[in-house]
């Protein structure tokens, strides 16, 4: 691999003007390894600099050019997918199983998404029947600084790096300062596919540096942003000067309402969506609804789940969880947990502490809470750590308002065999995305929050892509 201290530049592998490093942290052993360099304003200007000299001729770039480069991106990332698990693992903590199949499928499957997207634009048309000499044109926003969190890098990333330059604008990414080996492993993809020099810009950095100087930056045209509310916030207000466009996609407090007449895996499905990935998921169904008279049979099933929960190193085979990915997670995990028990809720599984046989890694106890009411923290803070809150509902209202009962929007899960039901609760579930019966959604369905998780931006496939574009009405064409 690439010196992990560079960034990647106009085309090139330079060295930084920042001097600051930062260790990259396994969080399996606590142990550091690679070392990055943390940017700096002239870093950020400079990649800044070459993705607005690059954008006059990749915005003129034909689709079908565009395309080919894409495609080819796609094969090295495939070829490459191996060295990516890996990375992903050691970095992050995703079991090596899990970073083999779904953080790296992640990555290639938006790839492909957005090619397919790409391919079916209509970047030129009509406005309609009514007034075909009135062209709407859909033209690349310009340079687009992306920041993405660490949770899942490579799906992330490319959702944002993907559409963005499928639409022509020219990039300068800003990974996580926790997992940016995957991200600049992506860049080395990137620079031996042929992209013209200064489409693609990687600087590493944290959000109080690299991260504020994009937002603010006068020559950014739009900040498509992945992770906390908190950040969220921030960069929405250092954007505000420049009025540059920003995309948002933040956190969630998922409700999984599993009414009595649902299948009879429903209940372990939860709870096992609910422990992937360590809980480190934006979308995860953390707050689980069961209708009164399933209730009990729901608590003990998740007990019994979270019990067989295995919870492993990251660089072990198999089905278990890893750790989280850093102290400050873990420890934040562990105040949460805390807040469980002294808050009234009951604990039925796992608890305060590291499992049985760690004595160091930020492995934390798959935990269930039961009888979780909203007054309780661990009902309304974003948790992400393998942590379930199970609350009993009586009527179809009742489950509606409590989903509803959050500052989030991200995804709802639906869990009854009556479809007119299920149809009903999802229209009324304030949510960018609902999950009926355990089916994800497929290939290209747009990914995105109402509320406090986004801000009314949606990423994959075609609404991916309109991220990435402005809109022109021409007249008397
Ligand atoms: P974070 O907000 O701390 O960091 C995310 C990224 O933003 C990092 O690259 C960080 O350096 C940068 N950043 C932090 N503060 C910034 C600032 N003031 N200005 C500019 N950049 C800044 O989040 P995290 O801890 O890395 O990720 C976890 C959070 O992300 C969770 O809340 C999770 O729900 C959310 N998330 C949301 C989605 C989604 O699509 N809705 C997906 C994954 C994760």
């Amino acid at each position: 691999m690439m010196d992990s201290t560079k960034f990647y530049i106009n085309g090139k592998w330079v060295t930084p003007a920042g001097t600051q490093h930062l260790e990259v942290i396994n969080p399996s052993d606590e142990k550091g390894f690679p070392q990055i360099t943390l940017g700096s304003q002239a870093d950020t200007d400079n990649a800044v600099s070459a993705a607005k000299m690059a954008f006059p001729a990749w915005s003129a770039s034909t689709k079908e050019q565009r395309i080919e480069l894409l495609e080819r991106l796609f094969e090295t990332y495939k070829a490459r997918a191996d060295e990516m698990a890996q990375t992903i693992s050691q970095e992050m903590g995703a079991p090596i199983d899990l970073a083999k199949t779904a953080q790296v499928g992640a990555g290639a499957a938006h790839l492909k998404n957005t090619i397919r997207a790409l391919k079916s634009f209509d970047f030129e048309h009509p406005l309609g029947d009514h007034a075909p000499d009135n062209i709407i044109v859909h033209e690349p926003v310009g340079v687009c600084a992306l920041i993405t969190p660490w949770n899942w890098p490579m799906n992330q990333v490319m959702l944002k790096v993907a559409p963005a330059l499928a639409a022509g604008c020219t990039v300068v990414l800003k990974p996580s300062e926790i997992s940016p080996l995957s991200a600049m492993l992506l860049a080395e993809m990137i620079d031996s596919t042929g992209f013209p020099e200064g489409v693609f810009n990687l600087v590493n950095g944290d959000g109080a540096g690299v991260g504020s100087q994009l937002s603010e930056h006068p020559d950014v045209d739009l900040v498509s942003f992945t992770g906390s509310t908190r950040a969220g916030k921030a960069i929405t207000i250092a954007a505000a000067d420049t009025m540059k466009r920003v995309g948002l996609e933040l956190g969630g407090k998922g409700a999984n309402i599993i009414f009595a007449d649902a299948d009879e895996k429903a209940v372990t499905r939860g709870v096992r969506h609910c422990f992937a990935n360590s809980g480190q998921s934006c979308n995860a169904p953390t707050r689980m609804l069961v209708e009164k008279s399933v209730y009990q049979q729901a608590v003990e099933t998740a007990t019994a789940i979270a019990n067989k929960t295995d919870v492993g190193l990251a660089s072990t085979e198999g089905r278990h969880i890893g750790p989280v990915v850093s102290e400050q997670q873990f420890l934040k995990v562990q105040g949460l947990i805390k807040q469980g028990i002294e808050g009234g809720a009951t604990l039925v599984a796992g608890g305060e502490g590291r499992p049985e046989g760690f004595e160091k890694g930020y492995f934390v106890k798959p935990t269930v809470f039961a009888d979780v009411t909203p007054e309780m923290t661990i009902w309304s803070e974003e948790i992400f750590g393998p942590v379930l809150a199970i609350t009993p509902f009586e009527t179809e209202e009742e489950a509606v308002e409590l989903a509803n009962d959050t500052l989030y929007g991200l995804t709802n899960y639906i869990q009854t065999s009556d479809k007119t039901r299920a149809h009903r609760l999802a229209k009324q579930v304030r949510s960018g995305m609902v999950e009926v019966n355990g089916k994800s959604g497929s290939a290209g369905f747009p990914f995105g929050g109402m509320k406090q998780s986004g801000n009314g931006s949606r990423e994959g496939g075609v609404w991916g892509l309109e991220e990435f574009l402005e809109v022109k009405s021409v007249t008397d064409w």
